[in-house]
């Protein structure tokens, strides 16, 4: 069945901006899948304690996918795109190049050992329900209720607008 799924994306090395936009265009050009909505460009801090503050600001962005592929098929992909990004695991929540979650999957709930969906923390984050607000401000997510009851919960202001969302028509396939 064609699903619909949100994907995160982080990066805070090696020229973040562009990091993010060249993975989306790579997502769009990957088999099973094809990017059909783009959030706004966000600027955020590291997450973590006072010690972990020290990395650089990330840019995040959020994109709505239509998909072939099954939640682990995804991930797979995500996993391998990472790694073409060249992301080195040296910490939990330690500077990437390139960060791919997976926020939602259609109204599916799942979780294992590898994999949990919705994303365990996307409640808490603004750089994922904000820029989930850009693309779909009706979304409801599994488990929690309504994108816009939890908005208010979460304060926009360490999140910082960098530019709008790429559009579509310059991600080439
Ligand atoms: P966080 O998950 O808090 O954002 P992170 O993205 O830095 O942290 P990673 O190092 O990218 O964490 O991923 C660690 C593991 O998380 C992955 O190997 C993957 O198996 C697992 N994982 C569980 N749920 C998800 C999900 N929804 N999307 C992506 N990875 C997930
Ligand atoms: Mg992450
Ligand atoms: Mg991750």
């Amino acid at each position: 069945m064609l699903e619909n799924a949100y994907i995160g994306l982080g990066s805070n090395l090696d020229n973040p901006l562009l990091q993010v936009k060249t993975a989306i265009k790579e997502l769009n050009a990957c088999k099973d899948m094809s990017v059909d909505a783009v959030s706004n460009i966000y600027k955020s801090k590291p997450l973590g304690t006072a010690n972990n503050q020290q990395q650089a600001d990330y840019i995040n962005a959020v994109v709505r996918i239509k998909t072939w592929l099954s939640p682990f098929d995804l991930l797979d992909i995500l996993q391998v795109l990472e790694k073409k990004h060249h992301r080195v695991r040296e910490y939990h929540w330690g500077p990437r190049t390139l960060d791919l979650d997976i926020l939602l999957y259609s109204d599916q709930v799942l979780a294992s050992e590898h994999l949990t969906i919705p994303h365990p923390e996307l409640t808490k984050r603004d750089f994922v329900l904000y820029p989930l607000n850009d693309i779909n401000p009706d979304l409801d997510i599994p488990l929690h209720g309504k994108l816009a009851d939890i908005l208010p919960t979460v304060s926009k202001e360490n999140l910082i607008f960098v530019e709008g969302h790429v559009e579509l028509q310059d991600i080439i396939i």
